[in-house]
Order: C-alpha cells, then sequence, then structure tokens
C-alpha cells in the first residue's frame, strides 16, 4: 500500500499543509489544504474520500476539489463521515451561501455521492477494508484502519486521550499508527481542552499498545514540530517514532 501524505500539519505557513492522505492514488482520507499538492490528473483519479471530522483544516480542500474537476469528472466521488459530519457539509459547505450544493449537481449525476458512516462500521472501497475508529475529539470525530490484505495502518483522527482505540489496534495489529500529538507537554491543559495529545500523554497511550507498530506523529502545531519530536522520543526511546512530512510518501510492506 502506497500513501502520499500531502498535509499533515496543525497549521498552513510556508511547507505546511494540513490533513490530506493519499492511499493508492484513488482513495483520500480527509481533504485539507495537501488537496493542492494534486494536479488535475490525480484529483480526477481520487474514488472515495473518508473524513474523520468536520473541522475546516480537514476538509477545506475538499469544496475547492470538486469545483477544479467539475467539468472533467466522469465517476461521482463517494464521501464517508459520520452522520453529524454529513449534517454539517451540508448545511455549513455546500448550502449555495459558501459553496454550491454539489450533492445535485449536475443534475441527474450529482459529481459527489453522501454516505454515513459509525464507529465500529467496516466498508469495502475497491481493495481495501477501512475500518471507522473512535476518537475523542471536541466534535463528532473518528479514526480511521485501512487495510489492504497484506498491510495496514491506522490514523488516530484528531484526538486527545482515548482508551478506546487501543484494544482494536492490538487486536488488528496495524504496521503504522499515524497518531495526532498537536501540542508540547508545556499546554497539556490546552491539548485536554481542544482534544489532542501531548507527548506525555502518547507516552500514557503507547502504553495500552502491545503491539510494536511504527508510530508516526501528525498534526503538530507550527513552530513547535522540534519540541514535539524533541519531548516523544525523550518520553518513549523504545518506540520508533518519527515525524510525518508533507510529500513524504510511505510504502507499506511492498
Ligand atoms: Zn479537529
Ligand atoms: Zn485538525
Amino acid at each position: 500500500m502506497k500513501i502520499d501524505i500531502l498535509g499533515c500539519s496543525g497549521g498552513i505557513g510556508q511547507g505546511l499543509k494540513t490533513t490530506t492522505f493519499l492511499v493508492d492514488d484513488s482513495l483520500l482520507v480527509d481533504a485539507g489544504t495537501g488537496i493542492e499538492l494534486l494536479t488535475m490528473d490525480r484529483m480526477l483519479a481520487i474514488r472515495d474520500v473518508v473524513i474523520t471530522h468536520a473541522h475546516i483544516d480537514h476538509i477545506i480542500g475538499l469544496p475547492l476539489m470538486l469545483a477544479t474537476i467539475y467539468d472533467q469528472h466522469k465517476e461521482p466521488i463517494h464521501i464517508y463521515a459520520l452522520p453529524d459530519v454529513i449534517e454539517a457539509l451540508e448545511q455549513h459547505i455546500f448550502n449555495w451561501t459558501i459553496w454550491p450544493d454539489y450533492t445535485c449537481l449536475p443534475e441527474g449525476r450529482p459529481i459527489i455521492h453522501l454516505h454515513t458512516v459509525n464507529v465500529g462500521d467496516s466498508l469495502t472501497l475497491q481493495n481495501k477494508t477501512i475500518q471507522v475508529l473512535p476518537a475523542e475529539h471536541p466534535t463528532p470525530t473518528v479514526g480511521y484502519l485501512v487495510s489492504d490484505g497484506t498491510s495496514s495502518f491506522a490514523f488516530s483522527g484528531d484526538s486527545g486521550l482515548n482508551d478506546g482505540l487501543w484494544p482494536i489496534l492490538n487486536q488488528s495489529k496495524p504496521d503504522l499508527l499515524i497518531i495526532d500529538v498537536s501540542f508540547t507537554d508545556e499546554v497539556d491543559e490546552l491539548a485536554r481542552l481542544s482534544g489532542h495529545l501531548t507527548p506525555s500523554h502518547l507516552k500514557q497511550q503507547l502504553g495500552l499498545l502491545t503491539h510494536p507498530a511504527r508510530i508516526m506523529i501528525t498534526h503538530l502545531k507550527p513552530g513547535f514540530e522540534d519540541t514535539i519530536m524533541q519531548q516523544c522520543r525523550q518520553l518513549l526511546p523504545e518506540w520508533q517514532i518519527d515525524r510525518l512530512h508533507h510529500n513524504d510518501i510511505l510504502h507499506l510492506n511492498e
């Protein structure tokens, strides 16, 4: 399985894009500002989009991409998210004020089909199984576990302390865990309030993981990336922990 990391930052700025992962060129996991790294042809190749939550850093690329490919798309794009997230997209984005309602355009053969999913669901999309994972965030949020039968990765979504996740990962044993550690240990309270992890929280959480997955850190706050990574490595020397960068291309078991 190939994962193009188009965006993985907690903010924007030169060289920084928000959460956008493209799996095997056709499955998109979140649609942040990383979308802008794609050519027209690569946008047209996207068949399915799974969205973790409605926060704008995870969806802003979607309406812009649809407008860009509108004239050229041939197949509808299927979008999967929690019911609250689908409702938020309908009410607050595709509402004719912020953006056209692409759920009914072009008339008769709309460019997007919206589908609801719930925690615990298992979807089959293309040649992959996608399991919907629990997450803890101030707005309804999930993570995803993507498997193609020979390799798999889990993405925490944006999430704070999330004890429900670890029994699932202990059972499914993903090769890679991409996990949100947005903040340094110095702002513990802010991390808790905003539903993200600190390095110390990560240490606590990895104490619940019995499977030696590779760990990659995402959603780091701009300006604090080095401190977050230093704290993670200091607290967790026994784990292989790396920072995710946009433009990374990860190959799992190929
Ligand atoms: Zn969020
Ligand atoms: Zn976010």
